[in-house]
């Protein structure tokens, strides 16, 4: 964000700055005008998070980019058949987008299409489950955070999105990978190492979850604290894998879709209760991959 001051509230840069930046609407257009580019042009890759209609024929976009973060910019006349952008800025495209900053949003100059994702906007399949992954990193990203992890976070979302185009109907893995990789990235990761009751290291034998703890319970916790679930053993292998591996490491080891699909509804329930709602593609997409596996 900066160490931009809002001239109505003379905010200094303490550690409540992105709080008060989300509660003041002069304080975020303010940053957001003044601080969110490097530079009067700034031309970086992104991926088109979200797309919504402004005014008559103009955009607003969200972009995830791997400098600069989330943020919002406006596609001046985007809706107007004859636009060059018309085609190239709709979700889960990526870009190379060339920005202008402007007292509200930065504009959007020349957009470069360098891959539209096809295969994930063949059948609703695979357009839930891109969707989901655009919804869930929009939700555990803050707009125009500069953050170390911008770099990988946005890796992690290609990575996925280029999975679901190659193989549209088998989108689970690389969707509870994204969720586990997101809420660590967020600082939500949830605790696989020891119970969360007692501090007692895991043993390969079977646990329990509680959601409300944000982690795994031993025997004893479990039988002791309210809301706990159990944990198959093999959910729970799933789970702290897809945890401390890459994507190269994943893709490489078959998992068994019961456990995979037993381990999704565990972190459907815990980024419920992390994110305080659902997520709104989160119910279509568990919909729409039933029956097709
Ligand atoms: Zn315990």
């Amino acid at each position: 964000m900066g160490h931009a001051i809002c001239p109505f509230h003379l905010t200094p840069p303490t550690c409540h700055w992105k709080i008060r930046i989300a509660q003041r609407p002069c304080c975020r257009l303010f940053a957001q005008s003044f601080s969110m580019l490097p530079s009067r042009l700034h031309t970086c890759e992104s991926l088109i998070l979200r797309s919504r209609d402004h005014r008559e024929a103009d955009r607003i976009l969200t972009l995830l980019t791997p400098d600069l973060g989330r943020l919002d910019v406006l596609a001046r006349g985007a809706r107007k058949p004859a636009s060059r952008k018309s085609g190239k800025v709709e979700p889960f495209m990526l870009v190379r987008i060339q920005l202008q900053q402007s007292k509200f949003l930065p504009f959007v100059g020349e957009v470069q299409l360098l891959n539209p994702f096809q295969g994930c906007r063949e059948s609703l399949q695979a357009i839930v489950a891109s969707s989901y992954a655009c919804e869930l990193v929009y939700n555990l990203t803050v707009e125009g955070e500069e953050s170390d992890l911008a770099e990988e976070v946005f890796g992690s979302l290609i990575t996925v999105l280029t999975e679901i185009d190659a193989e549209p109907d088998r989108p689970d893995l690389p969707l509870c990978w994204l969720e586990l990789h997101m809420l660590s990235a967020a600082g939500f990761e949830p605790a696989l190492e020891f119970c969360v009751g007692c501090g007692a290291e895991a043993r390969p034998e079977p646990w329990g979850f509680s959601v409300a703890e944000g982690g795994i319970l031993c025997p004893d916790c479990l039988g002791a604290m309210p809301g706990g679930r159990p944990l198959p053993l093999e959910v729970f292998k799933i789970l702290r894998f897809l945890q401390r591996s890459t994507w190269e490491q994943v893709r490489a080891r078959r998992v068994a879709q019961p456990a995979l699909s037993e381990a999704r509804s565990i972190m459907r329930e815990y980024l419920n209760h992390t994110l305080e709602r659902p997520l709104r593609t989160a119910q279509f997409e568990r919909r729409s991959g039933r029956g097709l596996k």
